[in-house]
């Protein structure tokens, strides 16, 4: 089997930056990155397409172009961990070792498991953000719209990008606002869940929002089939009379899926009951392990799933794995970071930025950005300065206000 410093399973906004980071922090290690897609993705784009202000193909970069300098790309998956062996088995048959892994496959969107979804998916005015395929349909679905009934639906935690299903209701309905569609429109949201946001802070600059479009709020509400032909979802209802099932008309629904770990994960020794990686929440590596880390969507810690997560975990792992391969314990910890900017209209962010337990972590002082209320500076963070900084920071090692802490102090810089 060949034989690796450190291998890194997954060459999306985790992995990528990860072996960015480590590169820059030492040259000439042996390092590769298993990816079996062609193409990257800039997921966090996905709102901006639904809403018609970027064009998709601003989300998409060959994977070819983006590997860092000094990496090796196998193009192939992963399949099976033997971590008795140190041996990543892949999707050709090849065994590859390592002294040190690295797991950051994202996670997988469930669309199998709504019956009547992945067929009529683009079709039908059903549509997803969650594909940059579909994403352009959200606009086109938005942009014709005539009035009538309109569905967002969120399922079960944990998804990436928690905001996600909302963002796209709120650009829906704020063009519809000004077009004055909204009065003879009836919008509702269904969310699996039981709040509106997982983070009590930002719920009331929300609400505002949800009492100016008018939406319906449906908490305990779980989509459970989709019907296209008929235009119909039916959802599987939970309160305090019990649970039910409730069939709504559409004459469009933005579809978030179930989102669960990937197969080859859930399946392996690594997993937590939760089918994710299971990890240190600090450090990053896992327990029963010392020589595997895992970051990003795959990983089993209670963050926000989402791309800046990722940013500040890049380099935690970085100096940590660096670390496991010279035999030292891990010296840098996370602090759970996460954010989710909330396009509430097109225009003005409500950007949520927290850790661990909901604790607000703002990267901007107070007087220049309150995350608590919607905010057109945060809207050109997400719209011109967010997507430079991915290609050009994230994806390159230049990590600008995310130095790993060490461990037992606040990583916030
Ligand atoms: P991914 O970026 O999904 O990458 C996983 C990679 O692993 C992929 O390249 C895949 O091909 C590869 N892979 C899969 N299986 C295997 C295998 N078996 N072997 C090897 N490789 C494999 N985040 C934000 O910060 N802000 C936002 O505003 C935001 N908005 C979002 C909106 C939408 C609609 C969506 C979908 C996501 C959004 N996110 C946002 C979330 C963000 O995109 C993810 O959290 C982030 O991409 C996670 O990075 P990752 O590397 O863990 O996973």
């Amino acid at each position: 089997a060949a034989r690796y410093d450190i291998v890194i399973v997954g060459g999306g906004s985790a992995g990528m930056a990860t072996a960015a980071s480590i590169l820059k922090r030492r040259r000439g290690i042996r390092l590769a990155i298993v990816e079996p897609s062609d193409v990257h993705y800039y997921q966090p784009g996905w709102t901006m397409v639904g809403a018609g202000v970027f064009n998709s193909s601003v989300t998409r970069r060959k994977q070819a172009g983006l590997i860092p300098k000094g990496a090796r790309w196998i193009k192939a998956s992963a399949v099976q961990f033997c971590p008795d062996d140190k041996q990543v088995i892949l999707s050709d048959g090849r065994h590859i070792s390592y002294a040190v892994l690295i797991v950051c496959p994202g996670l997988k969107l469930d669309w199998d498991a709504i019956p009547g979804l992945a067929e009529t998916l683009g079709r039908n005015g059903v549509t997803s953000n969650y594909r940059y395929d579909l994403a352009p349909y959200t606009h086109r679905l938005a942009r014709e719209f005539q009035g009538g009934r309109a569905l967002f639906t969120q399922p079960v935690m944990p998804i990436k990008c928690a905001g996600a299903p909302q963002k796209a209701m709120y650009l829906s309905c704020h063009r519809w606002e000004k077009s004055g569609i909204l009065a003879r429109s009836n919008v509702q949201f269904h969310s699996a869940g039981a709040a509106l946001f997982g983070v009590p802070d930002y719920i009331p600059a929300l609400m505002e929002y949800v009492d100016r479009y008018g939406i319906h709020l449906n908490f305990g509400s779980k989509l459970v089939a989709v019907d296209g032909a008929a235009r119909t979802a039916i959802f599987q209802q939970s309160d305090s009379e019990g649970t039910r099932q409730i069939a709504e008309r559409f004459d469009m629904i933005h579809v978030v899926p179930p989102q669960i770990a990937p197969d080859f994960i859930r399946s392996s020794p690594l997993a937590a009951a939760s089918g994710f990686v299971e990890v240190d929440e600090a450090t990053l590596r896992h327990p029963r392990h010392p020589e595997i880390f895992a970051l990003g969507d795959a990983c089993a810690t209670s963050n926000a799933k989402t791309a800046a997560a990722a940013r500040k975990q890049a380099p935690v792992v970085a100096v940590n794995a660096l670390a496991a391969l010279d035999g030292r314990p891990p010296v840098a910890a996370y602090d759970g970071y996460g954010s989710c900017p909330l396009t509430v209209e097109a225009g003005r962010i409500v950007l949520a930025e927290f850790g661990y337990g909901g604790k607000l972590l703002p990267s901007f002082p107070r007087w220049l950005i309150d995350g608590t209320r919607p905010s057109r500076l945060s809207w050109l963070l997400k719209d011109s300065i967010l997507p430079p900084v991915y290609w050009h920071g994230m994806l390159k090692g230049r990590e600008w206000m995310v130095r790993p802490q060490p461990i037992g102090t606040s990583l916030q810089s």
